[in-house]
């Protein structure tokens, strides 16, 4: 998605986790090299979130550091947000996690990147309304960090061919990142199915 869809549910995802907001910042992280056109097979991936926040830090040294928890929220927000537009490979450069027919896969591909700047206000503020009200809506008021992570990870598995046999190292790796056990029950939500289906009526009528 556009930088300003990644920081608007960074933000609203954030701040049902009772975490500062000011970590949406972090949510943009993965699309730091996002002129070098291969960015989604370097930092796109579960694997490369030491080296995203390394990289990152030293490009905006402004990005809030002390709660690494909201780090990880905020960059895992962005790898879910990015399979509604083009394949994300967040397990490994072989298999991606995708939620478009490829027969449509062109279109979101160009919104992704070129077709923001050329749609119309209207349209934009179609896009940010209503995909504002889908995660406020579609997420319980308050969601705790585990059911948040648990979503992502879940929810990018089912998108992938092999996903269920990659999740449980990446729920190793972001524990020892965090330094706990996460709880893996993720939380019951709407948004995968009402997002898309929001997407596609919106691409039909712009
Ligand atoms: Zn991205």
């Amino acid at each position: 998605m556009d930088y300003k869809s990644h920081i608007i549910f960074g933000e609203i995802i954030l701040q049902k986790c009772h975490i500062d907001k000011s970590y949406a910042l972090w949510a943009t992280a993965p699309d730091m090299d996002l002129k070098t056109g291969i960015h989604r097979y370097t930092y796109h991936n579960f694997k490369a979130i030491l080296e995203i926040i390394s990289e990152f830090k030293k490009q905006y040294p402004e990005a809030p550091i002390e709660n690494i928890t909201g780090i990880v929220i905020a960059i895992l927000s962005h790898f879910y947000l990015d399979a509604f537009t083009a394949p994300i490979f967040c397990w490994n450069t072989h298999y991606a996690s995708l939620d478009i027919p490829p027969s449509i896969l062109k279109e979101y591909i160009n919104f992704n990147i070129y077709l923001i700047p050329e749609l119309p206000d209207e349209a934009l503020h179609e896009l940010y309304t209503k995909s504002t009200e889908i995660y406020q809506e579609d997420f319980p008021e308050i969601l705790s960090v585990d059911e948040f992570i648990s979503f992502v990870i879940n929810e990018l598995a089912k998108m992938c061919i092999f996903g269920i046999i990659y999740k449980f190292g990446v729920y190793r790796n972001l524990e020892k990142l965090i330094g706990r056990k996460i709880t893996r029950i993720p939380v019951q939500s709407q948004m995968t199915m009402n997002f898309y289906n929001f997407l596609n009526e919106f691409f039909k009528k712009w």
